[in-house]
């Protein structure tokens, strides 16, 4: 029989694409059970369940194996990798995470999501935040959109700036119960926020472990649109995150949407569903009409294999009370669009656990080529204060 130890070596040619590393090193060999006739099996661990290189580890293995000697036949299969699996991969690329203690007390972090700018990312992330609090959830909003934040506008919150605790933690702004925190409340209004890289990295990672969040249902996070650094690390520092994906109906929204879910994919992020909004007008007369086109959410979710969250209609109110600072949810919850994000709202609430704590922090060392760790930020050092 062919030695387990051989085929392990033979595999560790076979290397993950887009991790670049080989999926021996990343663990993600499951399983080998070569067989006295010589044929073997091998149980490849993959990330998402619709990974789209599966092609590639499925050729790349079985070549790998068949070049032993004794070889007749390859079977390659794939699993997916469990939550704990794919924190243990974090963990091996030399992730940072956040350090133990921080958000220990939020039960789920949702990131919500869009290919581009203007299908209503922010507005929903602001009504399903008061929706989730009006069933009764501990909410808060982290406005991540750092080049487009909106938050505070559709919060009516205007040029208050957050105090410090005695700890040395950023006190979350709060309105209509829920707990808001957004680079717009420490830059002059309209002032272009041009940071990148690891300036970004560095506020991001401040919003998350020096804000006094407090005990949450819910941290939901308003991602800036398509797949940029902001996306990455949050994605990085928030291993358990889920991932929503905001679209339009219209097929070109979807297109450019699935790039923000590919990207969520290649960095563990588990999608949890697709919300469409934008998706009919009716008529006061009660004629309707598909303005961006039909379908494209429920598309996308069949494609990437999630649930279709909800279909948001266009309501004039939706838009005038994003500008007013109220969410419609709480001025008006029997407009049709308000109505529709409190189903959602509740359907979130039933796919998400409820028990704490939901978040296992992970302690990374750096990795030995890391830069020296830079030194604990003290009270408000975010970079624009
Ligand atoms: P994003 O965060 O994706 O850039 P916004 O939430 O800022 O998008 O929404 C863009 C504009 O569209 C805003 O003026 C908002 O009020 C409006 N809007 C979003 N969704 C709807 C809807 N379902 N009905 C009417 N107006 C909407």
């Amino acid at each position: 029989m062919i030695d387990r130890d051989a085929i392990r070596k033979a595999l560790e040619v076979v290397i993950d694409p887009e991790l670049h590393r080989s999926i021996v090193e990343l663990d993600m060999v499951r399983s080998i059970e070569p067989s006295a006739n010589g044929v073997v099996d091998v149980t490849v661990s993959l990330t998402p369940p619709g990974c789209p290189i599966k092609g590639h580890f499925q050729t790349a293995v079985a070549e790998a194996v068949e070049a032993l000697e004794g070889v007749t036949h390859v079977n390659v299969y794939f699993d997916v990798l469990s939550d704990s699996q794919k924190a243990a991969l974090q963990q091996k690329l030399g992730r940072a995470s956040l350090p133990a203690g921080a958000l220990a007390q939020v039960a789920n972090v949702l990131c919500i999501g869009s290919g581009k700018g203007g299908v209503g990312k922010s507005t929903l992330t602001a009504n399903l935040a008061a929706a989730l609090m009006g069933e009764g959830k501990r909410v808060g909003v982290l406005d991540a959109d750092v080049w487009g934040y909106s938050i505070p506008r559709m919060y009516g919150l205007g040029s208050t700036r957050p105090d410090v605790s005695a700890e040395r933690k950023i006190i979350p702004l709060t309105a209509h119960g829920v707990r808001v925190m957004s680079i717009g409340f420490f830059v002059e209004e309209d002032a272009a926020v041009v940071w990148r890289g690891p300036m970004l990295h560095k506020a991001l990672t401040q919003f998350l472990q020096d804000v006094e969040w407090g005990a949450l249902d819910y941290l939901l996070v308003d991602l800036p649109p398509g797949t940029g650094d902001v996306s990455m690390t949050l994605a990085q520092l928030l291993p358990q995150a889920q991932f929503l994906i905001v679209t339009t109906p219209q097929p070109t929204a979807q297109k450019v949407a699935r790039r923000a879910a590919h990207m969520a994919d290649k960095v563990a992020l588990e999608i949890g569903g697709v919300i469409e909004n934008m998706s009919s007008f009716t008529t006061p007369s009660g004629e309707r009409f598909t303005i961006f086109g039909e379908g494209g959410g429920k598309e996308l979710a069949d494609e990437l294999d999630v649930p279709l969250l909800g279909r948001v209609p266009l309501t004039m109110p939706l838009r005038e009370q994003s500008d007013g600072g109220v969410p419609l949810v709480i001025e008006d919850p029997d407009d049709p669009a308000a109505q529709a994000i409190h189903q959602i709202a509740r359907g979130l609430i039933a796919m998400t656990p409820a028990a704490l704590p939901v978040l296992p922090l992970v302690e990374v060392a750096p990795a030995d080529d890391a830069p020296p760790a830079s030194p604990k930020p003290v009270g408000m050092s975010l970079p624009m204060a």
